[in-house]
């Protein structure tokens, strides 16, 4: 036996990761965490204009890396911000940076004691990363890294999403 915490419960879930009732929502950020579009448009809409002013005040995040703020107008008490990588083909370290996304949030989450965390499908909207690759990297990390997370919530925000998490799921 291992003194490693036993991993989080993981559940999937339908719709805009805005309204989930959980301690931090992973935002799929880009570097100057000066917001944009997609996840990142509409968890700055939900929260309010004080997280953009919160957000000035970080000197942006680089891929792969993870910075937490308070959630603000949001249900989540945190908004973790992670920079996902752009998708070049796969052959630029992508799968090393998407993964490393998604430990380095569950770090953030440990340090502030979230207990509970939803994640978008990081880098597979405008970022362009192939949702079948980008489910498997976010469900074998969350499976593989230690925490003190007790639940993971992957966000689908449509068909595709779902049925690529489904598969991840059951591998
Ligand atoms: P990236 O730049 O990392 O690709 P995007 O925001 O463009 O980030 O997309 C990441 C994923 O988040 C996509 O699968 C997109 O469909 C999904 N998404 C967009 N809006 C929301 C939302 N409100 N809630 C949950 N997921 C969302």
């Amino acid at each position: 036996m291992s003194g490693d915490p036993p991993s989080p419960r993981l559940e999937l879930a339908v719709g805009d990761i805005t309204s989930e009732q959980v301690d931090a929502i992973v935002n799929a950020a880009n570097e100057t965490l000066l917001g944009g579009g997609g996840v990142d448009g509409a968890i700055h809409r939900a929260a309010g204009p004080d997280l953009l002013a919160h957000c000035r005040t970080l000197g942006g995040c680089p891929t792969g890396q993870a910075k937490v703020t308070p959630g603000f107008g949001l249900a989540a008490r945190w908004v973790i911000h992670t920079v996902g990588p752009i998708w070049h083909g796969g052959d630029q370290g992508e799968p090393e940076l998407l993964a490393s996304c998604y430990q380095q949030s569950l770090a953030r989450a440990d340090e502030v004691g979230a207990r509970s965390v939803a994640f978008p499908a990081i880098s597979t909207g405008v970022y362009g990363y192939p949702m079948a690759p980008a489910t498997q990297i976010a469900v074998n990390t969350v499976r593989s890294t230690p925490t003190h997370v007790d639940l993971v919530r992957f966000a689908c925000f449509n068909d595709e999403a779902l049925s690529a998490y489904r598969t991840a799921l059951a591998d």
